[in-house]
């Protein structure tokens, strides 16, 4: 099924649009600048959590909702001429399938939630884009160095592990019964840059950039634990100048590929994940297309970077606002939306 999302905008009084979104991951920062841009502004709670949301003043409504029952919010949703912003916590709270059916205009291109979702599909995306990715191995023999196995049911880095030679592979494999992907392990530092596709300004922006902060790979593990990449923050970061032109032109190259592959295209915020090697080259080992939790670090202030488009920082939920704003001015919001 597909959603017609233009005729239902149609009916929608622009005046009036409200920004709802799932209350975790980054919704304080997307509400936050909502309001600021003058839209009404929804979080969508767990029961357990409305409360702390009830905390600040710039979201108007807070629904509790129970998300086995999410689609029972969509007409009231709707009502209030709302626009949908995902993130990682929707996705993995309704999951891929109920969220490219949900009868809701949301930002960005839904679409892309399946492709993020498939290890092997979000492999190929990257490889279209012409962006180096780590070596995969179909056959665990043909492994000739550290290698990380990622589950396919793995979430927030859980659900992976690590392998120093083909014979300790063997070894792990034979306890997994789920399906995986076996890659070279890239030596290096972790990189994850934050870009948006304007399809106003026609152009691709580097909006920012943060690493990780994982439990057992920067605590104080003292070699006592596996690496389980378990993310509990992000910390900002600022590149070598040198290695912008090659982020900047992966950024291109991937939205670029998204147009080609997945209609109606790139739309907004997505993200690369990598590791930059000794020798500066940079592997691409994940993408999210759409906003990603480490945009966080700069909720209120901006990245150094964001001061490039507009003269003055702007944190990703701002700049998502200002789009929308434009958009709404030009007669296009139908443009940004899925
Ligand atoms: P992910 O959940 O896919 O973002 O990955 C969790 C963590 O695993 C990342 O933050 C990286 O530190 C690490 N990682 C994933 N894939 C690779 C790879 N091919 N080589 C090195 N590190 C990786």
């Amino acid at each position: 099924m597909s959603i017609n999302v233009e005729s239902m905008v149609k009916n929608y009084d622009l005046d009036k649009l409200s920004i709802a979104t799932v209350a975790s991951h980054t919704a304080l920062q997307l509400l936050r600048a909502a309001h600021r841009y003058g839209f009404r502004t929804i979080a969508i709670a767990k029961p357990n959590v409305a409360w702390f949301y009830r905390r600040f003043s710039f979201i108007d409504e807070v629904l509790e909702v129970n998300f086995e029952n999410f689609e029972s919010i969509a007409d009231y949703l709707v009502k209030r001429n709302s626009i949908l912003i995902p993130h990682g916590s929707y996705v993995e709270y309704v999951g891929w399938r109920r969220a490219l059916n949900m009868p809701i205009p949301t930002f960005g291109n839904r679409y892309l939630i399946r492709w993020e979702s498939d290890q092997r599909l979000k492999m190929r995306l990257l490889e279209y884009a012409k962006i180096p990715i780590p070596k995969s191995y179909d056959n665990p023999d043909a492994v000739d160095g550290p290698v990380i196995v990622k589950l396919y049911g793995a979430k927030g880095g859980r659900g992976y592990f690590l392998a120093r030679s083909r014979d300790e592979l063997a070894e792990r494999l034979a306890s997994v019964r789920d399906s995986y992907i076996i890659q070279e392990y890239v030596i290096g530092v972790p990189a994850y840059y934050h870009y948006f596709t304007s399809r106003i300004y026609d152009r691709v922006e580097i909006m920012g950039m943060d690493i990780r902060y994982e439990s057992n790979v920067d605590g104080r593990v003292f070699g006592l634990a596996e690496p389980t990449f378990v993310v509990v923050g992000n910390l900002p970061m600022v590149l070598r100048e040198s290695l912008l032109p090659m982020v900047q032109r992966y950024g291109e190259q991937f939205s670029k590929a998204v147009d080609e592959l997945v209609p109606p295209g790139m739309i907004g915020p997505f993200s690369l994940e990598s590791i930059i090697r000794d020798d500066l080259s940079i592997v691409v080992f994940e993408f999210s297309g759409r906003i990603v939790a480490g945009t966080n670090i700069y909720m209120g202030i901006g990245s150094p970077y964001s001061t490039l488009y507009f003269d003055k920082p702007m944190d990703m939920g701002e700049r998502i606002a200002h789009e929308i704003l434009q958009a709404v001015r030009a007669g296009r919001l139908h443009e940004l939306l899925s």
